[in-house]
């Protein structure tokens, strides 16, 4: 094997880049952003590590989320307010009536380059580069809007920086309180029909935390009551950015890509003798890796073993996404020889990805229930097998979309104009992760 350095990924071959005429652009961008101060720091990175590792040995659950694709043009304070509400709000359902501890990893500050199934997009006769995400081009569909312009690294920086700064301070400033959280009436719980057991659960929360200070037990004294740790990821496809900003740490001399605390890799860019793989291979974050219903058992194996050869739990997460009736299929065997062969991994869930469907309105959507069927199966694999379905990751926002059909209010295809707004994926809305938030707590219970 070669000799690893944060570029060494360039010699290799590599999926779903987009083609830049402005090479020179695109190396001072670059080069601009090496000297640019790092998005988070290693020490964090190591924390959300030794949690992970807390996941791969059963003890704690991950749940990682948000949106497909972060927008330049969607971008303000509510909107991140929303989707870190949301978060919690699963989270504090999963940790009470779960009775498990969560590890939270936003999809977010980051999440801007996409993979795309075609190099081009036809509309009506006309033909243009697909979008590739904020980071790379514009979703109008336009020639000039659709060109790979390189100065976009620098605005995913700068929009990076700036949510991930909103994040840092509603974990710690207060808006985390568990006086809060538990209080938290976002406009969807008062119809919903959940909305009596969140208020139960709220409840409950209060009562503990009234005993908690009878006993001593105070945000003053304990911190984590006031308190929580969000970090961030995204998908490390656009290799310049993330080449950019991987920066040795000096206490251990490591390499980590400090564009966020941990980076995953996608279903399409996962070959063995790829770039991403070469890229991924040398640096110390805790990394995904996306696994679709084409993954054999011997090829998992060669994979896990080039991106935790230590075997150490933590390192690697395995985000299934198989869609519903091919992980139900698929899962057992790969879980029987990964268990069997002993490496340590975090199995998550993500039960989006294989169930998308285009919509008799040609809207692309997914459908809650098999949404729901693919995490029942996910568990159910788990259990059968005696191993830990450790996570799930998922595509939702704060914002009250109509993207996916089903759940609670049974929304069909005919609501699904009403407020699409993604400029990727369907995501789930709020109602619908607290609906699947409560199918999980009572799974992880039984
Ligand atoms: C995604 O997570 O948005 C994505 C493109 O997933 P996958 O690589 O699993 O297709
Ligand atoms: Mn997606």
């Amino acid at each position: 094997m070669t000799t690893w350095t944060p570029q060494s990924w360039r010699a290799f071959p590599i999926q779903q880049q987009p083609h830049y005429d402005d090479q020179a652009l695109l190396s001072t961008v670059e080069q601009q952003l090496h000297k640019y101060p790092p998005l988070v720091f290693a020490q964090e990175t190591r924390d959300l590590f030794s949690q992970l590792g807390q996941v791969a040995e059963g003890k704690a659950f991950l749940l990682q989320g948000g949106d497909c694709a972060e927008s330049f043009s969607d971008f303000n304070a509510p909107k991140i307010r929303d989707t870190f509400k949301v978060l919690l709000q699963m989270a504090v359902v999963l940790t009470f009536a779960g009775g498990c501890p969560v590890v939270k990893v936003a999809r977010m500050a980051g999440q801007y380059a996409k993979p795309r199934s075609s190099d081009l997009e036809t509309i009506a006769g006309v033909s243009h580069p697909s979008y590739r995400g904020d980071i790379v081009n514009s979703f109008e569909f336009t020639a000039e809007a659709r060109k790979p312009d390189p100065n976009r690294l620098m605005t995913a920086y700068h929009h990076s920086a700036a949510t991930l700064n909103l994040l840092r301070a509603f974990a710690q400033g207060g808006l985390a309180d568990l006086h809060q959280v538990s209080r938290w009436n976002l406009g969807f719980v008062d119809a919903n029909p959940l909305k009596g057991r969140y208020q139960d659960v709220a409840q409950r929360i209060q009562e503990a935390l009234r005993f908690m200070e009878i006993c001593g037990i105070t945000a003053e004294n304990s911190p984590s009551i006031r308190e929580t740790s969000l970090y961030t990821s995204h998908e490390a496809l656009l290799l310049n950015y993330e080449e950019a900003l991987t920066r040795r740490d000096s206490l251990t001399g490591d390499w980590y890509d400090c564009s966020a605390h941990m980076v995953w890799i996608g279903e399409r860019t996962r070959q063995l003798d790829h770039a991403h793989l070469e890229f991924f291979r040398g640096i110390k974050n805790p990394v995904g890796v996306k696994v679709g219903p084409g993954m054999d058992e011997v090829d998992l194996l060669r994979l896990i073993d080039a991106l935790n050869p230590e075997n150490i739990p933590g390192r690697l997460t395995l985000i299934t996404r198989m869609g519903a009736d091919k992980l139900a299929e698929k899962l057992p065997a790969l879980v029987r020889r990964v268990e069997r062969e002993g490496r340590k991994v975090v199995w998550s869930s993500d039960p989006m990805h294989g169930n998308t469907v285009k919509a008799s309105n040609d809207y692309k959507t997914r459908d809650f229930e098999a949404i729901l069927r693919e995490i029942r199966y996910f568990f159910a694999v788990h259990q059968a097998e005696g191993t830990h379905a450790g996570g799930i990751h998922l595509e939702m926002t704060g914002d009250n979309v109509t993207e996916c059909t089903g759940g609670a209010y049974g929304l069909s295809e005919n609501d699904l104009s009403k407020r699409y707004t993604t400029q990727c994926d369907p995501r789930l809305n709020s109602d619908q992760v607290l609906e699947l938030a409560f199918l999980i707590a009572d799974t992880l219970r039984a």
